[in-house]
């Protein structure tokens, strides 16, 4: 049975096991299951805390690393990370004004995660902008072997950015040093794959207990929620990406679409962008004549760094989940999920449900638990297809828009590297 089936029935018993134990909440059994619940959910949160930093810090430092080839591409990775921060923010913009526009989770006041929200305080709660300044370098520059303890993640990211640069500007001199992080990138990933063979038991435990104890409605906000993420990211699929691409890479989007319907399927159906990729960079070199050693560069850059679906759906999660709880974020704290939702997409590797063990950080970073991320979990693998299809279509776009700004580069001493 599939991954994908054991959630969806792990979801649906939840949701009868919860229904069940409403019935008596006095009792000494509903109790004792609300506490058993709570190991079992706290165990699989737990793990995914546990491999945040590793995951994070290897992914970066891989990801920038690739800019190595690029390195010698001049003009190439410049426009390729411009365009890539382009789209990005306006994704994330587009994710933030659905959530408002919609108020999604707007009007709730769940109980579930009270202790863990009295337990933390925000480093970012009640500053001005000059003490927020002050307050992120103080945070932000620190001795990396204590952000790793901390578990500071924006900490753990700046580090990975510079190894990873100097990775780049080494060259050959780092060569061991890349290997084995790659190394322990896939030591990483593989621990991943198999947290996620305990998706379906911790989704259990968490829908169970959401439900047994909170207020019902909540899961028809989650619908609205649901909702709201896939018409913005199909409207940034549809409408911006395709605008973009026309305006900057001359190219009608029909074109587009019809040379790239393999991988954009593909893409859907494995809700990952890495095991897409060697389709996507076919598809881009065979169907939209971008040139082979571009597309080589460009779109495994772009399946690590490049993830505007995952970019939308974090900023939205954030304001969904703070609205549940009834915070109001201020402009400033919407600007640091922005930021934050940004870099972590950069953090999160093209498998499926990346953007979710990420997804904590986003939380983390304006104070929301990451025990939050429960109530995101259940419908998690029916966003994952959609905004993967949207990173794959933004990976395949830059390569066409870099491909047509350095046509008079000389990039052919470089290998096709796909
Ligand atoms: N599944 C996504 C991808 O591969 C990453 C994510 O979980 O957002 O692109």
């Amino acid at each position: 049975m599939s991954l994908n089936t054991q959630i969806f029935i792990a979801a649906v018993i939840g949701v009868v096991v919860g229904v069940l134990l409403r019935l008596d909440p006095t009792s000494g059994f509903f109790a004792g299951s609300i506490y058993g619940l709570s190991i079992i959910s706290g165990i699989f949160i737990g793990f995914l805390k546990m491999l945040l930093v590793p995951l994070i810090f290897t992914s970066i430092v891989v990801g920038v690393a690739s800019l190595e080839s690029g390195r010698q591409l001049g003009k190439v990775w410049k426009v390729t990370l411009m365009c890539s921060a382009t789209t990005m923010t306006l994704s994330l913009i587009l994710g933030l004004a659905g959530a408002h526009l919609f108020e999604v989770g707007k009007g709730m006041d769940i109980t579930l995660f009270q202790q863990a929200m009295s337990q933390y305080h925000s480093p970012t709660q009640n500053l001005d902008t000059s003490s927020f300044i002050t307050n992120f370098v103080q945070n932000t520059l620190i001795n990396p072997f204590k952000a790793f303890s901390d578990g500071n993640v924006l900490s753990v990211v700046v580090f990975a950015i510079l190894i990873g640069l100097a990775l780049v500007y080494g060259g050959k001199k780092f060569q061991y040093v890349r290997a084995v992080n790659e190394e322990f990138f896939n030591i990483v990933m593989m621990l991943v794959s198999w947290i996620m063979k305990l998706a379906p038991i911790g989704i259990f435990a968490l829908l169970a207990k959401l439900i047994a104890k909170e207020d019902l409605t909540v899961l028809s906000r989650l619908a609205e929620f649901a909702a709201v993420v896939t018409g913005t990211t199909i409207f940034h699929g549809l409408v911006i990406l395709p605008c973009l691409l026309w305006i900057f890479g001359k190219m009608s989007p029909w074109t587009f679409f019809k040379g790239t319907k393999i991988a954009l399927i593909t893409a859907f159906a494995t809700s990952s962008s890495s095991a897409t990729m060697p389709l996507s960079i076919r598809c881009a070199q065979e169907n939209l004549g971008v040139r082979p050693q571009i597309a080589g560069f460009v779109i495994p850059m772009g399946s690590h760094l490049n993830m505007d679906g995952t970019a939308l759906y974090e900023a939205a999660a954030a304001l969904f989940v703070a609205n549940l709880i009834g915070l109001d974020l201020s402009l400033g704290q919407q600007i640091i999920v922005c930021l934050t939702a940004m870099i972590s997409s950069l953090g999160a590797p093209g498998i499926p449900s990346a953007g979710m063990v990420t997804m904590i950080m986003v939380l983390q970073s304006v104070g929301l638990p990451a025990e939050a991320i429960a109530i995101l979990l259940p419908i998690d693998r029916v966003l994952d297809t959609v905004r993967t299809v949207v990173n794959v279509e933004g990976d395949m776009m830059v390569s066409v828009v870099v491909d047509r700004y350095t046509k008079e580069e000389n990039i052919d001493h470089l290998p096709n590297e796909s």
